[in-house]
């Protein structure tokens, strides 16, 4: 019978915990901690511009809020910022974390999520679908077959599509509370290749020039979101989330993400699989669009787009690309439909 044998780093003689195809290379836990770090900290110089001092005028620190979710992403997202950023006195480090009213799951992801920014001392912030004048998302599951009843635009969509607008409101409402100057959000590599590959598919290519990183100054209330993790692969900081103990809670949402995600989700694995680098090098593509974008026009792209193409929402004032934001007009379906139901 053969021994199984472990690899070991390529960087030390400890037993590797992770194999990185694209680039040849074992590394054990320290290394692999090493090397988020550095990818990290790379992420953040490319999209945080920071001054030396980066207090404001009246020497408070800005602010970047951290959005945990009790998931591994978030949970590494946080870590590493704190080890990165947190020795910094004139940035301050605030989770936020957007309570979605899911029946046995965001509970216990939340207890996680205040865990671990209680073990790092950062303070956290929520904010709940109802105070933001929605609803609970079990709620809306239960309403979507009225909802898509009573109107033809509301008809297919999915609960992932209430739930992500509904989301994004609360994560600016979060950021507003606070005072954020920036928003960090936990999209890995594998999440951003997939986001690219689907707005490809459907011919989209304006929304992924949209994504995060945002780098230009804040307009209209919208804080800039910033992705460090956009170059570490999912496989990592799970092994990397494991290996270093984060709280971190594992069960799945029950209202379950859409088909053409795990489609992507898939294709992606199997790109990957075939030609390693595949994400990084559908990642770089779409960067090297963007920049070939601004020299195009010979401008910022993020601000022309930002004053071209948004205005506020006639009702609620946030930045939109429509007369009336997504949030008000799911805001208007549910209302339409609790107010016929109450005849
Ligand atoms: S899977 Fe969909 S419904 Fe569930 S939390 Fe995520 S976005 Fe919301
Ligand atoms: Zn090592
Ligand atoms: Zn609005």
């Amino acid at each position: 019978m053969s021994a199984i044998t472990v690899a070991s780093c390529s960087r030390c003689q400890n037993a590797a915990v992770i194999f990185q195809r694209y680039s040849g290379i074992h590394l054990c836990h320290r290394h692999l901690e090493d090397s988020i770090r550095k990818r990290v900290s790379k992420a953040m110089r490319a999209q945080l511009k920071l001054p030396k001092n980066a207090r404001r005028e009246d020497g408070s620190p800005q602010v970047i809020l951290v959005c945990i979710s009790g998931g591994k992403d978030s949970a590494v997202l946080l870590d590493m910022m704190v080890k990165i950023i947190g020795p910094r006195r004139d940035i301050e480090l605030v989770a936020g974390s957007v309570d979605e009213g899911i029946d046995g799951y965001r509970a216990p992801s939340m207890e996680k999520a205040f865990e671990l920014a209680e073990s790092y001392g950062v303070r956290v912030e929520t904010i709940s679908y109802p105070e933001l004048d929605f609803t609970t998302m079990d709620s809306i599951v239960e309403l979507m077959p009225s909802l898509a009843a009573n109107s033809k635009d509301a008809d297919g969509m999915k609960a992932c599509s209430y739930c992500g607008v509904f989301r994004r409101q609360g994560l600016n409402e979060l950021a507003k509370r606070v005072g954020a100057n920036w928003m960090a959000l936990g999209h890995n590599l594998d999440d951003t290749a997939q986001t690219i590959l689907m707005n490809l598919q459907k011919g989209e290519v304006d929304r992924t020039i949209r994504l995060a990183p945002h780098t230009w100054a804040p307009i209209d209330g919208l804080v800039p979101r910033i992705v460090p993790l956009r170059w570490v692969p999912e496989q990592e900081i799970h092994a990397y989330a494991q290996g270093a103990g984060l709280p971190i809670f594992h069960g799945d949402c029950p209202h379950a993400p859409g088909a053409l995600r795990q489609r992507s989700r898939d294709m992606i694995a199997r790109l990957e699989e075939d030609v390693p680098g595949s994400r990084h090098g559908l990642v770089h593509s779409m960067d090297a669009i963007r920049e070939l974008q601004v020299e195009a026009k010979g401008t910022h792209l993020s601000t022309e787009w930002a004053s071209d193409r948004m205005h506020n929402c006639e009702k609620c004032g946030e930045a939109t690309s429509q007369p009336l934001c997504q949030a008000c007009i799911m805001r208007n379906w549910l209302s339409e439909i609790t107010n016929d139901s109450s005849q």
